[in-house]
């Protein structure tokens, strides 16, 4: 596939999942089963159009990567977010295959340690997001503020706050802090993308039996994310809220459905292809001067 066609579907696909204006987001009308424009494709024929697709997306991201980092002044920051066991691993792993590692860095956000949990919440985050010319992959991030900690807000209590600063404005001004700390991201060069895999339910189920019954997936499985469900609508509507209030152009959510792999690496990789083409990456341009001073490298080299 021609590279312009190519990043013109990627444009495409993403578009069909992704947020800019969160007033009318709502997730109950976000299928996790939805294969886009996949649904009716003859099963043969969509293998190979997908995993051509995604081959080609990610030689497509590839070459614009080097110019990211060879051009040094925009950087990319990608967000992962999602309920456990939607994939977000294998989409980074998978995703990120054709990526140079010396261009990007994955940083993953646990349960906040208690060096971090004496900071201000965007501490962690803030201070490793991607440098000029990089790719930075949060596995987890911020937005964990307003969406396990809202599900579970007795985790307020660690989080050594000043008690009077601790209101029912809290998860509002949270969105307000994070809609201005994009923002300024943005206006200093970051393109930002933020994905949430949205898995359903049931198949969340199954793929927490798979980590049960296979020896080689028992390390994935946490008794702690069984627990997790009984919180599933409380989770489901904190992710509504946060893409509600934190969706914009230069700061998108992406909503993945996250039910079928393949389709979940799809928009994933389509999604960054397009946000690299939106920027003008191209490789340092030479002035006169650099340009005599290579002639002048090319002639003492040819004169050896
Ligand atoms: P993952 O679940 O991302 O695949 P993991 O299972 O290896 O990774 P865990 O030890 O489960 O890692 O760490 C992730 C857990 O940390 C999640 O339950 C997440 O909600 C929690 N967490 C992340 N950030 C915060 C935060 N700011 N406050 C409280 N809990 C958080
Ligand atoms: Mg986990």
């Amino acid at each position: 596939m021609e590279s312009s066609e190519l990043i013109k579907s990627a444009a495409k696909l993403a578009a069909r999942h992704t947020v800019t204006d969160g007033e009318k987001f709502r997730i109950a009308k976000c299928d996790p089963g939805d294969t886009g424009p996949f649904a009716n494709g003859e099963r043969a024929g969509l293998k190979a159009s997908t995993a051509e697709l995604l081959a080609g997306g990610v030689r497509a991201m590839s070459e614009m990567q080097d110019m990211l980092y060879a051009q040094d002044r925009w950087s990319l920051l990608l967000v992962f977010q999602a309920m456990d066991a939607a994939g977000k691993d294998g989409v980074i792993k998978h995703v990120m295959s054709g990526i140079n590692p010396q261009g990007c860095e994955v940083h993953s956000f646990k349960a906040p340690s208690a060096e971090e949990l004496d900071h201000d919440f965007m501490w962690r985050c803030s201070r490793l997001a991607p440098r000029r010319g990089m790719i930075g992959i949060c596995n987890r991030s911020y937005y964990e503020e307003t969406l396990v900690v809202r599900v579970h807000p007795e985790y307020l209590k660690h989080q050594q706050l000043p008690p009077e600063l601790v209101t029912k404005d809290i998860w509002d001004e949270r969105f307000q802090d994070i809609r201005k700390y994009e923002r300024y991201l943005a206006r200093q060069g970051t393109i930002i993308r933020k994905f949430f895999l949205h898995v359903s339910r049931d198949e969340q189920k199954k793929r927490f039996l798979e980590r049960i019954d296979d020896p080689a997936k028992n390390w994935k499985f946490s008794s702690t994310d069984v627990a997790e469900r009984a919180h599933w609508d409380e989770y489901m509507d904190a992710y509504e809220d946060t893409i509600r209030n934190t969706a914009s152009e230069h700061a998108p959510w992406i909503v993945v459905p996250a039910d079928n792999k393949w389709y979940t690496r799809l928009v994933v990789a389509g999604a960054i292809v397009d946000a690299l083409a939106s920027v003008d990456l191209h490789y340092p341009r030479l002035d006169a001067a650099a340009l005599a001073k290579l002639a002048e490298s090319r002639a003492k080299l040819m004169a050896e």
